[in-house]
Parts: C-alpha cells; structure tokens; sequence
C-alpha cells in the first residue's frame, strides 16, 4: 500500500469489501493487521478470545473465493473481519456471555447470526467483552474485567455491547455484532461515536444468542457507518422457524436499498419527553444541531408525545428480571459451565454453583425477577408491567400517524467515569430511559454520532422507526452521514 491511500483499518467495512474484490489486499493479510491491532491495544479490554489459526483459516477460505472470482453479489462481505459480541456462542471460539459460569465454555454449534454471517464470507476476528449476561449500561458487570472508552480510557464504552462498541471505535476491527435487550448496542454506539442498529425484534434470529430478556433480546451490527450497518445486517437476518419460534416470518432484505433516498418531506417526530430535565445540556445541544441539519436536508419537525417514557423504567426492570430469572435457570452446575468443586447433595451444588459463578448484578436480576413473578405479586408488578408495556406501544402507533420516524437523544449524558456509578445501580438503570421504550415495543432503533459533548466525549442521536422500517433508518442516517463528517471522526492514538 502507498502512503495516500488509507490504512486498512480506516477503510469502511464498504470500503474494505471493495479492496478485497479488487484484490488490492489479501483476506490474510486483512486478518493480520487486524489481529496484530487487537493484540496491540488488548489494555482497552475489548477482546475476551482471539485465536489466529481459526481467524486465518478462515480468511485462507475467502481469499480462494476471492481469487477463483466465483464470490456471488450475496456474498458482498468476503473477507471482511467482523467480531462478535461474547453472547453469541461460536464453535471456534470459546462463548462465555461475560460470565464465570461459563468461563472457558466452547459451544457444539455457532449461533444463527454467526453462521449467517459466516456464509457471507466474514472472517471471524475474535470474541468481545461484554456485561454479564448482557446486563448493564457500562460493561462494569463482565467477569472478565472492564472495557475501556477509548475516547478516554477513564470511561465506560457503555454497555452491554461495550466491547463491541470499544473495537469498533479504536478500529481494531471494521465491525461488529452487538445485541440490545434495553439499548446494549444503541448506547454504547452512543458513548463510542459509532453507528448501530437494532432491528425489529424477530428480524434476526435468537438461536445461539445467550438468552437474558427473551421478548426482547435481538441481534444487530455496529460499524462506523449506516451503509456498513445496512451491509451487515442484510446478512445478519432473516426468518429461522425451526430454532427461533420468535423469528418473524419476512424475507432477508437488501437494508441498503433505499440508502440514497431523498429525505425531502420527511416527517421527523421529536418527542418532546425526550428533552426535559434530565437531559444534559451538551447533549441536547448536539442532538438540536442533528435535527437542524435534517432540516436542511429537507426534512420537518414535527413535535410528537410519548407519555408514557418514564413509566418504561419500571416496566423494563420488572420484565427483563422475571424473563432473566427463567432464561438462567439453566445455570445449575449441571448441563453447562461451571460447577462448584465442593458440596454435601444435588441442591446444595446447585446453590454454590450460582452463588459462585453469577456476579451481583446477576443475582439480583435473578432475586427480583423471581419476586416479580411470585404468587401474590405477580399480579401487582408482571401483569402490570404487561399491561403498561402494551400501552407504550400503542403510544408509538399514534406517533407514528404525526411521523415518519422518531429522533432524540440515544442517553442523557455522555459516556460516564468508569466507577462513576459507585454501586448505585439504579443510576444506570436511569440511564436507560430513553433506549426502553422502544426496546419494550419491539421497534427498530438505532444510533449515529452527531457531535462531541463534555471532553470531546461523542453525543448519539437516536432514531427509531416503525415496524420493518430498518431501511428507512438507515436511509435516515446514510444521509445525514453524507452530509456531515462525525462519523469519520477518529479517537486519538487509534
Ligand atoms: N442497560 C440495560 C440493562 O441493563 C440494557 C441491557 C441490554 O440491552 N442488554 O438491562
């Protein structure tokens, strides 16, 4: 390579695809450079497993494809690294969920999205960290240590993708798979500067995807880009009725399709309890910034109510508990992971197995949850929580009469100070207030950089639309991207 043209890892997954085909650059050698970068900044703590023979294996394969020409138009990925989020269980790479449970757990079969991606041509660069069972805002919950904001490394990246989102952003690697239960790949692509997307739920399968919150786990790609997202989400989805009874029965999509779309008329929905009191000012002004941009790109303003914002606090920290508490039943000593080495009879094992291999947030997830669901409460706090999880998302269908899509800020503040929490969960459970609603009625979101906040730290704007409308945010945010250069923006050092 010469000195003009960009280093590999500054090029675009779109970019890099195109190098590869063109056989300006080797598969291999691809892989090399990226696992030397992973290796090179392993202090930010976003691997958790990298195991060159495997990633080179596989990018031997796509450089014979690529070389014999015979890679169809599907497989617009060949060659391409791509990383996964530590929840989806692979066969080459040890799965663990960010949990000592699973420490060192090799699976028998990858997850659904892997595979898919897999068929496309990806080359698999490693694992990455992530919240324990992808639990928490700040990747303070893994097992295996925090991730670092490489933005400024006394912050979280986020969470629960933080991992994913940390590698992204310090260009160890082009993209990555994220999932969002309650905002794990919008906020930590929020707290990095980078874009991600979470698809409708049921887009994507949940097969092979650590279950935490079931009605609301779904899969989706973070990359630097809306048309690298569009590329690898395309490729991530699709309907898997035999292993995922909860994978919606629609097509693969080409997300990309409608990337260049005028955004002339379009009616932006800004709602307006996603600018009150506890937005920091910073962030406000950078998300005001973005809708004035989109002004000019065409689009209008139209202010829009989503009542019941606040309330999806509660109802998502009683749902994702009680669902959470069933999903890690399985974690018993038993069929997987960990077993404690020393206990009298069957229950005490299974006692001293969770009591050492779940973390705290963990366990109190599992103790609330059991709460939520018992006799005599479940009534008062899971059937109401159903209830008002249904009206949150009948308030998104009236919006949705005003709009054509939804923007506001993706948190409330910028990335904060690792330990900035204390032990406080609730402040983190706060955070996530702007992320749940959707997240609870199973509508696509997803988040773009538009700006810096305090400390030069990045500031996302949250886009969500209707059901299956993912092409239209990526539409809405490819624009914004070709008209505006944050995206582009890179951390110091990487
Ligand atoms: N922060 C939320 C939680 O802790 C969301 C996590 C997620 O989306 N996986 O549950």
């Amino acid at each position: 390579m010469t000195h003009d043209t960009p280093a590999l890892h500054d090029l675009t997954v779109a970019g890099l695809a195109a190098q590869l085909r063109d056989r300006k650059v080797s598969a291999v050698e691809t892989a090399q450079h990226f696992l030397a970068r992973a290796r090179a900044n392993a202090s930010l703590g976003a691997f958790l497993d990298i195991n060159d023979e495997v990633t080179l294996a596989q990018a031997r394969l796509a450089d014979v494809a690529l070389a014999a020409g015979t890679a169809s138009p599907l497989q617009a990925l060949l060659g391409v690294p791509v990383a996964h989020k530590d929840i989806f269980v692979t066969r080459d790479f040890v799965s663990t969920a960010g949990s000592k449970m699973l420490a060192g757990y090799r699976s028998p079969f990858d997850a659904t999205v892997v595979a898919n991606l897999a068929r496309q041509g990806v080359v698999t660069l490693g694992k990455l960290n992530c919240d324990e069972f992808a639990m928490g805002s700040a990747n303070e919950n893994s097992a295996f240590g925090n991730v670092k904001n490489p933005w400024d490394i006394t912050r979280t990246p986020g969470g629960s993708s933080g991992g994913s989102a940390a590698a992204v952003a310090a260009r160890l690697v082009p993209a990555a798979t994220g999932t969002d239960t309650g905002g794990s790949i919008r906020q930590p692509a929020s707290f990095c500067g980078i874009t991600g997307i979470k698809p409708t739920y049921g887009r994507a399968s949940r097969y092979g995807m650590v279950a935490f919150a079931s009605s609301l786990d779904q899969a989706g790609p973070m990359a630097r880009t809306a048309e690298d997202c569009a590329l690898l989400l395309s490729a991530m989805c699709g309907p898997d009725p035999d292993r995922d009874s909860t994978s919606l029965d629609v097509p693969a999509e080409n997300f990309g399709r409608s990337l260049n779309d005028s955004l002339e008329g379009l009616r932006i929905g800004v709602p307006g309890e996603f600018f009150g009191e506890g937005l920091a000012s910073d962030v406000r002004s950078a998300v005001d910034a973005a809708l004035k941009e989109y002004e000019k790109l065409g689009a209008t303003l139209v202010p829009i109510s989503l009542p019941r914002t606040e309330l999806s606090i509660p109802v998502y920290y009683i749902i994702a508990p009680a669902e959470a508490s069933s999903n890690l039943s399985r974690f018993d000593g038993v069929k997987f992971g960990h077993r404690a080495e020393k206990y009298v009879d069957l229950i005490d094992m299974y006692k001293k197995t969770r009591a050492e291999g779940f973390g705290d947030e963990v366990k109190r997830r599992i103790m609330i949850g059991a709460y939520v669901l018992s006799h005599g409460y479940y009534d008062a706090y899971y059937l109401q929580a159903q209830k008002i999880r249904r009206m949150i998302a009948d308030d998104f269908q009236q919006a949705f009469k005003l709009c054509d899509v939804i923007a506001g800020p993706v948190a409330p503040t910028v990335a904060w100070k690792l330990g900035g929490h204390g032990n406080d969960p609730l402040a983190d459970y706060l955070a996530d207030i702007f992320t749940l609603p959707g997240s609870l009625a199973g509508l696509p979101g997803m988040s773009l950089s538009v700006g810096f906040g305090a400390d030069r730290m990045p500031v996302g704007m949250q886009l969500i639309g209707n059901y299956l409308q993912e092409a239209k945010l990526l539409n809405v945010a490819h624009r914004f991207q070709q008209a505006t250069d944050w995206h582009a923006a890179k951390p110091e050092g990487f």
